[in-house]
């Protein structure tokens, strides 16, 4: 699977990897802006992934104002962007060599006839229940600790089994799952280095072991914090997480620099900002060795 798209060794690649389920706001800024001084500070490379694979939830149109509102940050991709919508074969191969090896299985069960927390109770791990079809595929997870180092959490693990089980790579509405396409496009693209919100901390054990079988290096990780509101919710689309205010773009750079945990930067425009932000990405984090 790993193909001629893979990074020269060693040399670092980051991604930006956005949902278009609407426009970025100043909550998503903070992984845009963290992932894009990192891959600056290692002089690598910066993706940019339109993760449109779940449909339902996205906006169309969306893709190109967030494109656009990247270009007025001054935040300039490396290579041509990617539409996950338009690799699905890339995915349907990963799935079958899965399967070829007997690592997912079909699975029949409603979320009704689930536990509503926890983990997978492995109903249809040996197989499905007498007059039942398979609606969603599952990955079998290996027993064992899952052991990592997070860039910003530091260090982590996870008993995957225990914690969520044997989890979905494909959905029962027939779509590919996150977990799978990410870590698909994160080995495909050579990605070395992920930087994202915390809100996926608790996802990368699960990538890690899905990495695995399907023989795909897992990057390095950062998850960097999530800006909440008054009430301790992350903000987000669906809570009408304010939208970003381009017309002062150094102001509206400066709150996402603030909730990274830096001082405010004096600058007259957004390549100053930059500069000065970069000098202090690097003092903090720049000779990190991957
Ligand atoms: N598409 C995901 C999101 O917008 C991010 C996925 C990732 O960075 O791994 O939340």
């Amino acid at each position: 699977m790993m193909s001629h798209f893979q990074g020269s060794e060693g040399r670092y690649r980051g991604r930006f990897a956005p949902s278009p389920s609407g426009p970025l706001h100043n909550g998503s800024l903070l992984a845009a802006m963290a992932s894009f001084l990192d891959a600056r500070v290692h002089r690598g490379e910066w993706l940019l992934r339109i993760e449109d694979i779940d449909t339902p939830r996205v906006v169309p149109g969306a893709d190109r104002i967030i494109m656009q509102q990247l270009k007025a940050l001054d935040m300039q991709w490396d290579a041509p962007p990617i539409w996950q919508s338009q690799r699905l074969a890339l995915y349907r191969s990963a799935f079958e060599s899965l399967a070829a090896r007997d690592q997912v299985y079909g699975c029949a069960c409603t979320r009704q006839e689930l536990p509503p927390e926890g983990a997978y109770p492995g109903t249809c791990r040996h197989g499905l229940p007498p007059g039942k079809t398979a609606r969603a595929w599952r990955l079998r997870v290996p027993p064992g600790i899952e052991r990592f180092q997070d860039r910003w959490h530091g260090p982590q693990e996870q008993d995957v089994a225990a914690v969520t089980g044997d989890f979905i790579v494909k959905r029962a509405d027939g779509l590919w799952a996150y977990q799978l396409v990410v870590v698909v496009d994160d080995g495909e693209q050579g990605i070395t280095h992920i930087v994202r919100g915390a809100d996926l901390l608790d996802s990368t054990a699960r990538q890690r072991v899905l990495a695995r079988q399907l023989g795909i290096p897992y990057p390095q990780v950062m998850h960097v914090p999530l800006l909440r509101d008054e009430a301790g919710r992350k903000l987000s689309k669906q809570n009408h997480a304010a939208a970003m205010d381009l017309s002062k773009p150094v102001h509206t750079l400066n709150r996402a620099w603030q909730a990274l945990g830096f001082d405010t930067v004096n600058a007259a425009s957004a390549p100053e900002f930059w500069q000065a932000a970069l000098n202090q990405w690097a003092a903090r984090y720049g000779m990190h060795q991957s």
